[in-house]
This record gives C-alpha cells, sequence and structure tokens, in this order.
C-alpha cells in the first residue's frame, strides 16, 4: 500500500485559529461597536418622547423595547428601554403615530437545529479523533501509515564499521575457536564446497550477560571482512500484527542480496521462547515472528555464505524447533572467564589507559573470580577514574585494588558517622571472619581486612584470594566456606554476648551453601545423591525450585540448620582457642581500620605485637 501523506498543517489547525478570532471578537470589538449606537433611557424618557411624536419607530421585544428618535444633534438614532407592564402601550403608540411592530422569536429551522447539535459535535470530535490518532501514530512508527509494512530496521555494517577483531576479545578461546571455522568459511567457501562439506547455518553463542558476546559476534564479522546485520530481537516486536514477520523476510532478502555476510541476531530470546499451547493467543505476533525466522533459515543456501549468528543468556527457554540441526545448530558456550580468562581480558582493557607499568594484573585477576569481561573492563575505568580524582597522571596498584573494592562493596563512605562502640563491634567481627578462615585447611588465604564503611551498607569486609583457579569444590572446602562465614558472628557472641545486624549477609551466603550441598551436591549423610532441587535460568543468577515432597523439604530444612549449627559451634571453637590473638588483631585493626593479608598473619605469627609501629 502507498503511503498516505497527511497535509503540513491538518484541517484543525485552521479550525482552531478561526474560533479564537470568534472568540475575541466576540468577546471585545462587537460589544464596543453596538454600544456606541445605542443609548440607554428609562422608561419614562421613552413615553415622554412618544407623546411629544419623536419616536418614529418602535420594536417591542420580550424583555426591552428599541425605539427610533433624534437625539441632540438632530440624527436618527436607536434607544434602548426596558419593557413595563403597560397595558395602555400600544394605544399610546398607535395614537403618536409611531410604526410598531412586536418581535416574532425566532425558531431555528429544524436542519439548522440539527446541524447544530448533532452533526457539529461529531464532526469536532471525529477531527479530535484524528488527531489524536496522528500524534500517536508519529510516537510510535516514525510518521508512517499504519498501514505500511515493509520498513526495515536491520541496520547493514560495513565490514569497516564493526571496526572489532578476535584480538579485542580476550580469553573465551573456545569460542573463538569455534568461530574461526566459520570465519575461514566466509574466507574461502570454495575450500569447504569441494569437500562437499556444509557449514552450519546457524551459531548460537550462549552464557551470562556480559561475557563478550555481541563482541564476540562482531569480531566474527571483523575478521571476515563481510557486511554485518545486526538486529535486536525485541526489535521485531511491533505493535502491528505481521510487522515482525515483514522484517524477517526483509532482512534475508537484503543478506542474501550482499552475501557473503553474518547475520546477528541479538537477544533471540524475545522472539525464540517456546511456543506453547494453552495459551490464548497473546502472542500471535511472536509467534508468527518466529515462524518467519524458521521458514527463511530453512529456505536460504547456506553454501552462498550467509551465516546466521544470534545470542542470548536464556538458552532453556528457546523453542525446540530453533535448536534442530539445519537451524541453530552449533551452540557455542561464552562462560564466564576463568583466572587467565580474567587477566587476559584486564590487559585488553588495560591497554587504553595510561598504567605506571607494575601492575600486577594477575592479583586482580584473582580477587575477581566470578567477574565477567564487561564487569573487568569496567573495573579497569574505575581504576583510571580513581586515579584521576587522586590528581595522579598514571594509574597505579592502588587504583586497581580500590576499584576491585568498589566494583564488590561499593564506594568508601567518608562521611559516614559510626559510634567507637559500632567500630569496635565490626573491627571484631571482621577478625572473627579472618581468624576462622586462618585456622583452617583448605581455606583461600586473607587478602585485607577493613572497617572503612562502603555504600553498599557494608561496614567492613574481609578480603579472600585464593592462590590459583579452582573448578571443584570439596565437602571440607563447603563446610569449611560455612564456619568462616560464622566466624564474625561468633566473635561477637564471645565478646560481646549479644547479637548485631551486622551478620545478615553472612547468614544469608552461608545458608545458600549449606542449601546447595543439601539438595544438588550430595553432600549430605541423609540424602546421599539425590537431586532435590531443579535450576533454571543458570545464565541469569539461577532459580532453584524444590523437586521434592514437603515431608522431605522439611528434612531438607533440618539437614540445613544442622550443618550450620555444626559450622558455627567449630568458628566459636576456633576462636576460643585464639582468644588472645582475636583481641591483638582486633585492636591493631581498630586503630588501623584497614590491613593487609601479610601484617595480619605477621601478627597471627608472631608472640608480641607492637601497636605503635
Ligand atoms: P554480552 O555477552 O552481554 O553481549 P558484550 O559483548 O556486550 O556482552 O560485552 C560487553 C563489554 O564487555 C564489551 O564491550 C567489552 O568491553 C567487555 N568484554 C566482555 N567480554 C570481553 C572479552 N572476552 N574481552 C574483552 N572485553 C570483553
Ligand atoms: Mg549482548
Ligand atoms: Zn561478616
Amino acid at each position: 500500500m502507498d503511503k498516505v501523506k497527511s497535509p503540513k498543517k491538518p484541517l484543525i489547525y485552521y479550525c482552531m485559529i478561526a474560533l479564537l478570532i470568534l472568540l475575541l471578537l466576540n468577546t471585545f470589538v462587537f460589544p464596543a461597536v453596538m454600544k456606541s449606537q445605542v443609548t440607554e433611557v428609562d422608561y419614562g424618557t421613552f413615553l415622554a418622547r412618544v407623546e411629544k411624536g419623536e419616536v418614529t419607530k418602535a420594536e417591542i421585544d420580550e424583555h426591552e423595547i428599541a425605539f427610533l428618535a433624534q437625539n441632540d444633534e438632530g440624527k436618527d438614532s436607536i434607544y434602548i428601554t426596558g419593557r413595563m407592564d403597560d397595558p395602555g402601550l400600544v394605544e399610546k403608540l398607535y395614537a403618536a403615530d409611531v410604526q410598531f411592530t412586536q418581535v416574532i422569536p425566532q425558531e431555528n429551522s429544524p436542519l439548522t437545529s440539527f446541524l447544530l447539535t448533532w452533526i457539529l459535535p461529531i464532526a469536532m470530535f471525529s477531527l479530535l479523533g484524528l488527531l489524536f490518532s496522528r500524534m500517536l501514530q508519529k510516537k510510535m512508527g516514525g510518521g508512517a501509515n499504519a498501514m505500511t509494512f515493509s520498513q526495515n530496521k536491520a541496520k547493514v555494517y560495513v565490514a569497516a564499521q564493526t571496526g572489532k577483531t578476535f584480538a579485542d576479545v580476550a580469553g573465551q578461546d573456545e569460542a573463538k575457536e569455534a568461530l574461526g571455522e566459520i570465519v575461514d568459511f566466509l574466507h574461502s567457501p570454495d575450500k569447504y564446497k569441494s569437500v562437499g562439506a556444509l557449514m552450519p547455518k546457524g551459531a548460537l553463542l550462549v552464557g551470562p550477560p556480559g561475557t563478550g558476546k555481541t563482541l564476540l559476534a562482531k569480531a566474527v564479522a571483523g575478521e571476515a571482512n563481510v557486511p554485518f546485520f545486526s538486529i535486536s530481537g525485541s526489535e521485531f516486536i511491533e505493535m502491528f500484527v505481521g510487522m515482525g514477520a515483514a522484517r524477517v523476510r526483509d532482512l534475508f532478502k537484503q543478506a542474501q542480496e550482499k552475501a557473503p555476510c553474518i547475520v546477528f541476531i541479538d537477544e533471540i530470546d524475545t522472539i525464540g521462547k517456546k511456543r506453547d499451547s494453552g495459551q490464548f493467543s497473546s502472542n500471535d505476533e511472536r509467534e508468527q515472528t518466529l515462524n518467519q525466522l524458521l521458514t527463511e533459515m530453512d529456505g536460504f543456501d547456506s553454501s552462498k555464505g550467509v551465516v546466521i549468528l544470534a545470542a542470548t543468556n536464556r538458552p532453556d527457554t528457546l523453542d525446540k524447533a530453533l535448536l534442530r540441526p539445519g537451524r541453530f545448530d552449533r551452540r557455542i558456550p561464552v562462560e564466564l572467564p576463568d583466572l587467565k580468562g580474567r587477566e587476559a581480558i584486564l590487559r585488553v582493557h588495560a591497554g587504553n589507559i595510561v598504567t605506571d607499568g607494575h601492575i600486577d594484573y594477575n592479583a586482580v585477576a584473582r580477587a575477581t573470580a566470578g567477574a565477567s569481561g564487561a564487569e573487568l573492563a569496567n573495573i579497569v575505568n574505575e581504576a583510571a577514574l580513581h586515579a584521576v580524582r587522586e590528581g595522579r597522571p598514571q594509574v597505579v596498584q592502588n587504583d586497581f585494588d580500590e576499584a576491585v573494592e568498589v566494583v564488590i562493596a561499593g564506594y568508601q563512605r567518608k562521611g559516614a558517622v559510626i559510634s567507637p562502640k559500632e567500630k569496635q563491634i565490626v573491627a571484631y567481627h571482621e577478625i572473627g571472619h579472618a581468624l576462622v578462615a586462618a585456622k583452617q585447611t583448605d581455606s583461600a588465604p586473607v587478602h585485607k581486612i577493613t572497617i572503612v564503611p562502603r555504600t553498599s551498607g557494608a561496614l567492613g569486609y574481609t578480603m579472600q584470594l585464593e592462590e590459583g583457579e579452582t573448578n571443584l569444590m570439596s565437602k571440607e572446602e563447603a563446610f569449611n566456606k560455612i564456619v568462616t562465614f560464622t566466624g564474625g558472628r561468633s566473635a561477637e557472641e564471645l565478646i560481646f554476648g549479644t547479637f548485631t545486624s551486622g551478620a545478615s549477609n553472612d547468614i544469608e551466603q552461608a545458608t545458600r551453601i549449606a542449601r546447595a550441598m543439601v539438595t544438588r551436591l550430595g553432600m549430605s549423610r541423609e540424602f546421599d545423591m539425590m537431586a532435590l532441587e531443579t535450576l533454571s535460568n543458570q545464565y541469569l543468577g539461577g532459580d532453584a525450585s524444590l523437586a521434592c515432597s514437603p515431608e522431605t523439604a522439611a528434612r531438607i530444612d533440618g539437614e540445613v540448620l544442622s550443618i550450620i549449627k555444626s559450622a558455627h559451634e567449630k568458628a566459636v571453637g576456633i576462636l576460643k582457642e585464639n582468644m588472645e590473638k582475636l583481641h591483638e588483631l582486633a585492636a591493631y585493626l581498630l586503630e588501623k581500620e584497614t590491613i593487609s593479608g601479610e601484617e595480619f598473619m605477621e601478627i597471627l605469627n608472631g608472640s608480641t605485637v607492637n601497636l605503635k609501629k
């Protein structure tokens, strides 16, 4: 259908302007003009002038009488007076030879009244409606007519524009290797054709947010030096049914014209969700779009060199049809980076900032277990920002340490007011954690202890640093972690005999580990290797749902509680044995506010401390 062009200034504007002018005339101009011609007099004057024979003409209205008489200057002028109950008036006028008449009340013709009461309001309302629908359309579709479909939103990226190569992606070696084959295919498709090997039509990048999926797709286009069509799943979903499907059709048509090229559908779960039955057709549009995508993927000839990449962090919600061979048959995991990967990512991003050249990236990487590429990029930037704030021309190790803490615990709350008593409790709490951690085997060494409050609400924390990469967690390690978490509260109990809210986060984490031990890791005596919980949505936090009877659930709770209880007892025991050190270390921390792992170990292993050092 053709685009209907709307006039530049709709009719309604003219109507409004005309109305405004009329209004102004009515209120200001007309009354003034009338006033100058009509003079109001009293009834007596009127009668007197009639008797004198000065009135030539009179018009009697329901409430007033208008008459014509000469004014002082001898000119005919209109006078007006109120009408009185005067039965003799007619006779008087007759006697004075006045031309007079009663005004016949005006009756609107049926046609006029019909126009006024029906047609006019309807016309006005339809005009208003038209105006609103225009405005609405402009907001949704950039002014296009509702019926114009085939507008294409797939942006064409020329190879040079993505500007990314595999060198920009640190770590992720497996993903790069898998994608390298696609790059090779786009470079020399004949090599594959001659052997009769078919290239996969599509590859699905799956992984948690911020691990570099979008970056990898761009890098593939950059490496292969081919056009890059990028579209986000949400862009397919439109107000009007059928638009998404039309977009998919257009996208593939364009891609086939530009082959060899890469089509990248980001966040494909928006359109690729499982089509489920039983619901009302509330998702018609999405299903149509998905169906169109499936059809297009079957329809095109991959030997031409169109490769479809897609990214998602919710692969478990994708429709099975999307994943079958011939569509997205290759799944490329893009996991959170390991220690080596984290270090590499830090180095890549540190290439953009000015450092003093003595940064221990390995230490930063060890302190950031579980961080994604995006978070690491953020840490590098925070470090640079911190250097600027401190007025330094170069980024030093301390900036990185601070940046890591900012990402973990938020900024320092410089102005926070904390009473001495509270500070003391916090110091004992943190030393409790550190001491318990240090006195256990299979526990990561203490790196730093601080009681400087942070914006996240933490009043202090103890940072432990794994020495290397760990992939497996033994039952003992899991249990020792719980013991370490309970160490803070144990110290508070032993020293102050009170319970504070400062342990709330510890309690949460300890419980989470204990639960996982029982329900998922098979680390409890009672349940052996029985899976009691299923984990869904693993890349976005992971939602665990119990898969057992209520009776079992109650027993799980009992088991979790007994693990935590014995951990708590163990922590109290360790602290009781090291009471002297606890006091010494807490006093030292209270004075210094932040102490390093080395200082901590020195005091712990030394026989005496000199507070004034
Ligand atoms: P997502 O997986 O959510 O699509 P992105 O690809 O958008 O993540 O990554 C966000 C940012 O994180 C990138 O622009 C990049 O700066 C950084 N990043 C993530 N992973 C890496 C990596 N492996 N190497 C270098 N930078 C990375
Ligand atoms: Mg992304
Ligand atoms: Zn704590």
